[in-house]
């Protein structure tokens, strides 16, 4: 399986990442090594000082799909979760000066803590979905899936134009306004409206 993620895909995150709002979804890609399941602790790697938390609603692959267009590509996808995209905002900042790939920022192990996910009929507007995250309590990143700028059906779409989606891929679909650095011991708590989805801590 593979993981793809979303970058700027609610105006005011890129607005506070002093980026332009996109005409095009920007996607990249995090390995399978890069998941952490079942709340266990995001370990902070050593290679970096700035670690920031990105909260962002996943969805998960349901059939295989090649060019799929968007009035169809509510079909592949079933279930949702929540997200964390771990990024190392001092390395990833250093690629963007010299025009070089994030990877190294963005793909590192552990970088993708994941919550259960869940049927996505569960919910009544997917369009209209509230998430947060809190940081030691304190409520740091409030989102709603209205305000992305990208929805699922065409993230989907577009993507699937370049790479062919299967079943269990994940899609991360991009963080709202909010995000900001990780200390270890801090304790995360993600919500999907007022379900707790994570739950964990940086060691
Ligand atoms: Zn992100």
């Amino acid at each position: 399986m593979k993981i793809i993620a979303i970058g700027r895909n609610y105006a005011e995150h890129a607005k506070e990442m002093n980026s332009a709002v996109p005409k095009q979804p920007i996607f990249f890609m995090k390995p399978e090594t890069s998941i952490i399941r079942n709340n266990k602790p995001f370990f902070y790697p050593d290679f970096s000082k700035e670690v920031h938390y990105e909260t962002e609603i996943v969805i998960k692959i349901c059939r295989l799909g090649k060019n799929i267009e968007t009035q169809f590509a509510n079909r592949y996808y079933d279930e949702i979760g929540l997200g964390i995209d771990f990024t190392a905002r001092d390395l990833q900042q250093k690629c963007k000066e010299k025009g070089k790939p994030w990877e190294m920022a963005k793909s590192f192990d552990g970088s993708a803590p994941l919550s259960h996910f869940v049927d996505k009929n569960k919910f009544d507007n997917l369009q209209n979905l509230n998430f947060s995250l809190e940081l030691n309590k304190k409520q740091v990143q409030i989102g709603n899936t209205k305000d992305m700028i990208f929805s699922f059906d065409e993230i989907i779409s577009y993507v699937s134009k370049f790479v062919t989606l299967k079943i269990g891929d994940l899609i991360f679909t991009g963080t709202p306004v909010g995000v900001g650095e990780v200390k270890k011991g801090d304790n995360l708590v993600g919500k999907i409206e007022d379900e707790e989805y994570l739950n964990f801590f940086v060691k």
